[in-house]
């Protein structure tokens, strides 16, 4: 018997959550085009009929899982703009008929395959859900996201099964999870670590000196990138993660999974190829089989561009089964033009010091 990876699937994914019309603008590159490219891509690949990967479904969830994380006021809203069929939400989110339905099914894909992870059911497991979730907060939808995926999931572990242990999540989306951030931000038993581009034309979170608060505080952590990253400087953050994560001692990690730092992505301004994915992953799987018996989740959030977007899934799973993986040759790309250790290392520094009176990090 080897090991088991849960993959969280749903043919609706791949047709529900249409955006309001087909032109390239923001709404619409989270579309069901995303999970249809993956899907096509992974049975290609012959991936479900490899003997370790176990396809899951998602857990169906009533209302009252919802309301864990989101208001019922929020919850109403959504549902009546989906019986009415359409609606923006904010500047950014979309709703058609199938929204709500989705939406939930979102929430119960990663509760499904962070469950599977607590129970033993598998041994690591990636959700394949959309739309994603970590911009969402309780009375909002924002950047895409409708209800939050991840914090929907801890609040059900927390109040329906008393998983009261410590949990970690860490997010390498383009874009900072500030909803994610905002829920636990002064919970000591979750610890929120964000990678994200320094973008802060639309949020204005995700500087490094947000660390929490109360009983919280050195446990909310940012990393912000530069634009133009590259695969040679992306993982310079684990110098700092490694030892936190290794003191923190947590009994689950989850990592909120978005792959629009990859350089061909709409939405991210940053020149990753799979590459910087395998080998995070390889990295993180290694940390969680040293501290929490290798109890690790992925679930997806960004990731735009269809012909990336399926090989950088796969690059996660390679890496899960302890597989080879060559980057794609559309990835063949010199990008050594594009230097940013110094800007990075001293980002890694200002945030050490902040950090010192938290966590002891030497590297
Ligand atoms: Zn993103």
């Amino acid at each position: 018997m080897g090991k088991k990876i849960g993959i969280v699937v749903d043919d609706d994914f791949s047709s529900q959550h249409q955006p309001p019309y087909p032109r390239p603008t923001f709404f619409s590159y989270e579309s069901p085009l995303r999970m249809i490219s993956i899907m096509n891509y992974m049975n290609k690949l012959g991936i479900f009929n490899n003997e370790n990967i176990i396809k899951l479904s998602p857990k169906s969830i009533d209302d009252s899982t919802l309301k864990l994380a989101h208001s019922q006021y929020y919850i109403d809203l959504i549902k009546r703009f989906s019986e009415s069929g359409h609606g923006i939400l904010g500047d950014d989110v979309f709703i058609d008929k199938d929204s709500l339905a989705l939406a939930k099914k979102a929430v119960g894909g990663a509760i499904e395959a962070i469950e599977s992870v607590i129970d033993g059911k598998v041994n690591q497991s990636f959700a394949l859900i959309r739309p994603p979730g970590h911009h969402a907060s309780k009375d909002n939808a924002s950047g895409l996201c409708i209800f939050n995926n991840i914090a929907n999931s801890i609040l059900y572990l927390r109040e329906k099964r008393q998983f009261y242990k410590k949990i970690a999540i860490i997010d390498i989306d383009d874009h900072f999870g500030d909803g994610i951030s905002r829920y636990f931000y002064n919970d000591p038993n979750t610890l929120y670590f964000s990678v994200h581009e320094y973008d802060f034309l639309d949020g204005d979170l995700g500087y490094i000196t947000e660390l929490g608060e109360g009983n919280g505080l050195g446990r909310n952590i940012n990393f912000p990138l530069p634009i133009n990253t590259t695969d040679e400087d992306f993982l310079e953050f684990m110098d700092i993660l490694t030892p936190i994560l290794i003191n923190f001692n947590p009994d689950l990690i989850i990592c909120a999974i978005g792959f629009d730092m990859h350089f061909s992505d709409q939405i991210g301004n940053c020149l990753l190829t799979s590459k910087s994915y395998y080998q995070f992953t390889t990295q993180l799987l290694a940390l969680s089989e040293q501290i929490c018996e290798g109890k690790l989740s992925f679930i997806l959030e960004g990731g735009y561009n269809l012909i990336a977007l399926p090989i950088c899934v796969n690059a996660v799973i390679r890496a899960l089964l302890y597989e080879k993986f060559y980057t794609h040759r559309f990835e063949d790309i010199d990008f050594s033009n594009f230097n940013n250790k110094q800007k990075i290392i001293r980002i890694k520094n200002n945030l050490k010091n902040l950090l010192k009176d938290f966590w002891l990090i030497e590297y």
